[in-house]
């Protein structure tokens, strides 16, 4: 628990999310803004900043396990989906509790990034 990061607030209860799948270790729950019909955050329990911080063995096994349960709750596991976990700054991370999005729900084209200007 960190001061003022709001996925710890939201897994004290202190902001109200809309729950998608929890175990012991992991929550999930749909994003504020979703970029897609299907859009879940998944996090650990404990904070840590991103997946470069020393995350415990198990904590990344549970965020990992929790994908296909996600998708399967949010009905996108045959038709497909991505997952992102945005780390530091040139990747836009603003929430800087280790987190991973699940998005689905449409087709989202292929590569991950839009090209450069001038590509
Ligand atoms: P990042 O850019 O750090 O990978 O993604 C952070 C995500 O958290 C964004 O997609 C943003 O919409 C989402 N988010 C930020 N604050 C809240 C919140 O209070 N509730 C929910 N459900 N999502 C949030
Ligand atoms: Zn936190």
């Amino acid at each position: 628990m960190t001061d003022e990061c709001v996925f710890c607030m939201i897994a004290n209860g202190e902001i109200p999310a809309t729950a998608v799948y929890e175990d012991e270790t992991v929550f999930a729950f749909d994003d504020i803004a979703p970029q897609a019909p299907v859009h879940v955050l998944i996090v650990p329990r404990a904070h840590h900043s991103d997946i470069s911080d020393d995350v415990p063995d198990d904590v990344l096994l549970a965020l990992m396990r929790a994908v296909p349960k996600v998708a399967a709750a949010k009905g996108v596991a045959a038709s497909g989906y991505r997952v992102i976990a945005n780390t530091g700054e040139d990747a836009g991370q603003t929430v800087h509790h280790l987190h991973v999005h699940v998005i689905g729900g449409r087709p989202l084209g292929e590569g991950m990034v839009r090209p450069m200007e001038g590509e």
